[in-house]
């Protein structure tokens, strides 16, 4: 059996000609113009990456897009009013804070601050629990765009077995809430979980976020499962060249999957434009408007 492939570039590309099209609807029909900020402390050269290519995409699809740029030793109380001034900006209807921070600003003292009306990558407590409440309006970013994928590729996931690997707050446990809201049985699996194999062999769906390259082998998959693999790993390719593998053996688990995410090009692809969707969901509310339905 060879899995069919579910494509992320492809749908992610559907979803921001959408996304593009409400954002002009929106400019022409209210004058609102979506403003997404990203904050950057330090300089990461991939987290700059990150960053660079979000305000690319924003500006491409018609959004406003603004940066702010703090070095390495800011203090935490330096990135906290960097946060108050976007939080109060009115142009500005999501900010973006790169993770992970220097050790010495705490993450959690930096989501307390943040607007979670703004919360564009829906990792404030506010937004934490309306997920769990069932009320959220915006969702984390990947975990949303694995759900517009398996909709799009797999259908209803009502009743089936769901195997979450990996508990972070950006990924795992909204992911797992998603799940169970749509209905499947969830097991949440992490570093302190027995006999992950066998958990691993009874999953209808397999979702890996550990961040370890290949590490599920194919001997783990149930055969015509689906696979979501959400795992971005830089590895040695030899010749002083890196590429970027997933979380499970692609060409094992293709071989006995029914559908299966490739890396790069399935999950990773959704994540920037669901963030766009995010922030035009964020800019409606924010004016007392409905979002559009994307
Ligand atoms: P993370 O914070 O790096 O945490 C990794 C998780 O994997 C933890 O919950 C950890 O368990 C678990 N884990 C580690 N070793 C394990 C093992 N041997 N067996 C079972 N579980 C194990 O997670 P993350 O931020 O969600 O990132 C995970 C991966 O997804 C990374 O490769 C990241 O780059 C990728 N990612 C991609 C996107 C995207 O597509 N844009 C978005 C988010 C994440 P403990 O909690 O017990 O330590």
């Amino acid at each position: 059996m060879t899995a069919s492939i579910i494509d992320g570039k492809v749908y992610a590309a559907r979803l921001r000609i959408k996304v593009e099209a409400e954002t002009s609807k929106l400019k022409a029909a209210h004058g609102v113009v979506p403003g997404l900020a990203t904050v950057l402390v330090g300089n990461d050269p991939a987290s700059e990456i990150y960053v660079r290519n979000k305000g690319k995409v924003a500006e491409a699809i018609g959004f406003k897009s603004a940066h702010v740029s703090l070095p390495a030793d800011a203090s935490e109380a330096a990135v906290l009013k960097a946060v108050e001034v976007l939080n109060a900006d009115k142009s500005i209807h999501g900010i973006l804070v790169q993770m992970p921070l220097p050790k010495q600003v705490r993450e959690a003292a930096v989501l307390d601050t943040l607007d979670p009306a703004k919360d564009v990558d829906a990792l404030t407590p506010t937004n934490a629990g309306l997920l769990l409440s069932g009320r959220a309006h915006l969702v984390s970013c990947t975990p949303a765009g694995v759900m517009m994928l398996l909709k799009e590729y797999v259908g209803d996931v009502a009743g089936r077995d769901v195997l979450v690997i990996g508990r972070s707050l950006l990924f795992g446990k909204p992911s797992a809430q998603l799940f169970l809201a749509a209905n499947a049985t969830v097991t949440m699996a992490h570093s302190r979980t027995r006999d992950l194999s066998g958990h691993a062999r009874r999953a209808d769906i397999l979702v890996a976020a550990i961040g370890k390259p290949n590490f599920v082998p194919g001997d783990w998959i149930k055969p015509g499962s689906v696979v979501v693999d959400v795992g971005i790993n830089r590895i040695d390719a030899g010749g002083g060249k890196t590429k970027v593998v997933g979380d499970v053996d692609y060409d094992a688990a293709a071989r006995i999957a029914g559908h299966i995410t490739p890396v790069p090009g399935g999950v990773g692809a959704m994540t920037i434009v669901c963030l766009m969707r995010n922030t035009l969901i964020a800019a409606c509310a924010q004016n007392g408007l409905a979002a559009p339905e994307l």
